[in-house]
């Protein structure tokens, strides 16, 4: 089968701009490639993978992020759009392949899709949170029943036609993560630098313990990062920049937790399955993805969002996980085998049920 990949709109590949999906699109061509897919993508000019791929650069203006928006948003798009010239230039290529796998949380993609000739799978890769996004949805989910992949059940939860949705998980090569039974006296923070990301949790239950905490990601709400460094002026914290996955897994596995303090519904949090995969435990807020991942007790801790005592209350309990469980549970449930077997499942299930269409 030959896949046409669309990519996020909101940043190229490898920046880290476009959070977790980057990873999943990543995780789909490691899966894919070896079972005989022949996949080419299209992303934003400067994108790069760490695998060999064929990525074709767009030019064009960035969309703005969904989650830096009001619920009730209108559309917006700026002049010279990459999310356009993207999705003109899927039009161009369709003929040439099987089935078109969309990556972008955007309006267009989903009001394209009756327009073009191939079937398209979209990977919804966040919760509800635009209520002209939600319609658009739900109108190719009621003409191509099937073609919406989901991270998780809890995600599918927030949307008016979440049972309707494919379930779809995440998966990693593991190989690239190694684990580390003898941490050291230091806590992990990864993930954008961004409201919805709760950072100054993380930073108040370091600064309470005196535990030093490594910061990794992609910054991209510099004045919310200045906010929490003068409101902790004095918090044991470092940040590490947005590191490539063989550095970023060589401090994340010394840590002996990963905190994960969303304010949001987390569609499924990559970084919960890639801490898992080093063996290090995670204390995570108890909403979104990550309540259907960490094994409360065994592998983690799941606490009441928003509630810094319980954090810390979960660090002081810590040493009763055990490390190798955590790789264990990543090993079992995480693996790119795993993975692949749900993505092709879906992808073949997407373009035999709507391949006639023309
Ligand atoms: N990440 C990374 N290097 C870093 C910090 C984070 O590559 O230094 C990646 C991490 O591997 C994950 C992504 O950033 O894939 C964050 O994704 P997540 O699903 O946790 O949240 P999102 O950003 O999509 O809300």
């Amino acid at each position: 089968m030959k896949l046409l990949f669309a990519s996020t709109s909101v940043g190229p590949l490898g920046t880290g701009q476009g959070g977790g999906v980057e990873l999943t699109l990543l995780n789909m061509v490691l899966a894919l490639q070896p079972r005989g897919y022949e996949i080419q993508i299209l992303a934003p000019c400067g994108s790069r993978l760490p695998v060999p791929a064929a990525i074709e650069e767009i030019p064009g203006a960035l969309q703005v992020p969904a989650q830096h928006q009001r619920r009730d948003q209108p559309i917006v798009m700026p002049s010279n759009s990459v999310l356009a010239n993207l999705w003109a230039r899927v039009r161009q290529l369709q003929q040439g392949y099987d089935l078109i796998v969309n990556f972008a949380y955007d309006w267009l993609p989903f009001y394209l899709t009756p327009w073009l000739s191939r079937p398209v799978a979209h990977l919804v890769s966040m919760a509800s949170i635009s209520e002209v996004m939600d319609q658009a949805i739900a109108t190719v989910i009621d003409q191509y029943p099937g073609s919406i992949g989901v991270y998780t059940r809890t995600q599918a939860a927030t949307f008016p036609f979440g049972d309707r949705c494919v379930c779809l998980g995440s998966g990693l090569d593991l190989s690239l993560y190694e684990f580390c039974a003898d941490p050291d006296d230091v806590l992990c923070w990864l993930g954008r630098i961004a409201p919805e990301k709760g950072l100054e949790d993380a930073v108040a239950a370091a600064n309470v313990t005196r535990t030093p905490l490594k910061i990794m990601g992609q910054m991209q709400d510099v004045d919310y990062w200045q906010r929490i460094q003068a409101q902790y002026p004095d918090a044991p914290i470092e940040y590490l920049g947005f590191l490539p996955t063989q550095q970023m897994q060589a401090h994340l596995r010394r840590c002996k937790a990963l905190l994960l303090t969303s304010r949001w519904v987390e569609a499924f949090g990559n970084v919960v399955i890639e801490s898992l995969a080093c063996g290090v435990p995670v204390i995570a807020y108890d909403r979104g993805g990550p309540s259907e991942i960490v094994r409360h007790g065994q592998t983690g801790f799941l606490v009441t969002p928003d509630s810094v005592p319980d954090l810390i209350s979960a660090l002081g309990q810590i040493e009763q996980i055990r490390r190798s469980a955590c790789r264990q549970q990543a090993e079992q449930e995480y693996s790119l085998k795993a993975y692949g077997d749900v993505v092709e499942r879906w992808l073949k299930d997407v373009y035999y049920r709507d391949a006639p269409k023309v």
